[in-house]
C-alpha cells in the first residue's frame, strides 16, 4: 500500500533557512494517468509536480501558482496549477516523437518558464524566465533570484516509483551567512533518488540534518485534484457568442465539453443551455 502523498515544512533554529520536503508519487500518477505522454515527457510532469508544490507552499496567503512551460519545440505547453490547499492538477501538449532522453531544452525549445501567482485576494503576479538551466530546479532557482532576491535551491528526484523534491530558502529579511546556507545546501544534495522517494519524510529528515536544530512542522497532504466542474463550464458557455452555441446544437443537438486535464466530459443540451441563459438574464436584471 503507497503511503499518502505529503508535504513537510521546517525551519533550521540558527540558520535562519526554511526547507521542505514533498513526495507527490500517487498524485504524479493520477496527473499522467490516461494521457500516454512519452517517457520525458511524463518525468518532466512529475518535475514540476514537484516544484508546484514546493513553490505554493512558499505563499504566505490562500491562493494558487501554475508553473508553465512554454516554447517552439515538439513540447509546446506543459503546465501544472497547485493551491493552498495542496491540490494539484496539470496538462501537456506535445506533437510528434520525444525520445526518451530529452533534455528540458530539447524538448520546450526555445522557450519560457512562467510563475503565476493568483492570491485569492490581491493582485495578481507572474514572473517570466528564459531557460538559462539546464534542468527545471536551476530554471527555478534562477526565478527565485531574480523575482523575490532570495537564495534558493531546489532538489527535484524522480523514478520508477515516484517524484519527490527539497527547497530550501532564506527566510526573507533576515540575515544568513551564505556558509550557512551552503552548509545546508550541500548536506541536502547527499540525498539520493531512493530515499527520497522511498523513505518516510521523518527518515529522510533525520538522515541529512539530525545534527542540525531543525523544527519539523506538522505534515500536510498533497492530492491531485481538478478544478473543472459542470458549473466552471456553464461559465465558460456564457462567454460565447449565442448564435456560435446555437448553431452547435442545431447540427449536434449537444455541446460537448472537455477538460484536458483530468478527462471529464460535460454535455449540455439546448433545455441546459436555455437554463444557463435565463440564469445570467436573472443576475443582469439584479445588477440594475
Ligand atoms: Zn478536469
Amino acid at each position: 500500500m503507497s503511503v499518502q502523498d505529503q508535504l513537510h515544512r521546517y525551519l533550521f533554529e540558527n540558520a535562519a533557512v526554511r526547507g521542505e520536503l514533498v513526495n507527490v508519487s500517487n498524485t504524479w500518477r493520477e496527473t499522467v494517468k490516461n494521457h500516454d505522454y512519452p517517457a520525458a515527457v511524463n518525468t518532466l510532469l512529475g518535475e514540476m509536480l514537484v516544484a508546484t508544490s514546493l513553490l505554493t507552499a512558499t505563499l504566505k496567503f490562500d491562493g494558487e501558482i501554475t508553473v508553465q512551460l512554454q516554447g517552439d519545440g515538439p513540447l509546446s505547453l506543459a503546465v501544472i496549477n497547485g493551491n493552498n490547499n495542496q491540490e494539484l492538477r496539470g496538462v501537456a501538449r506535445f506533437k510528434g516523437d520525444i525520445p526518451a532522453d530529452s533534455t528540458l531544452k530539447s524538448m520546450v525549445g526555445n522557450g519560457y518558464l512562467v510563475i503565476t501567482i493568483s492570491p485569492e485576494k490581491g493582485e495578481r503576479y507572474q514572473g517570466v524566465v528564459g531557460l538559462e538551466g539546464e534542468t527545471l530546479a536551476e530554471c527555478l532557482e534562477d526565478y527565485f533570484m531574480r523575482s523575490e532576491q532570495l537564495p534558493t535551491r531546489l532538489f527535484i528526484r524522480t523514478s520508477e516509483k515516484g517524484a519527490a523534491g527539497i527547497l530550501l530558502q532564506v527566510m526573507p529579511a533576515q540575515e544568513t551567512g551564505k556558509e550557512a546556507f551552503d552548509h545546508l545546501a550541500t548536506l541536502t544534495e547527499t540525498i539520493k533518488t531512493d530515499e527520497l522517494i522511498d523513505l518516510p519524510a521523518n527518515e529522510v529528515l533525520w538522515r541529512l540534518y539530525h545534527q542540525e536544530e531543525a523544527t519539523v512542522y506538522d505534515p500536510q497532504p498533497v492530492i491531485y485534484k481538478c478544478t473543472c466542474s459542470r458549473e466552471r463550464c456553464g461559465e465558460v458557455l456564457k462567454t460565447l457568442p449565442q448564435e456560435e452555441v446555437d448553431e452547435i446544437i442545431a447540427e449536434d443537438g449537444k455541446i460537448d465539453m472537455h477538460c484536458d486535464y483530468c478527462g471529464s466530459n460535460y454535455v449540455f443540451d439546448a433545455v441546459d443551455i436555455a437554463g444557463i441563459r435565463s440564469h445570467s438574464l436573472e443576475n443582469s436584471d439584479r445588477l440594475h
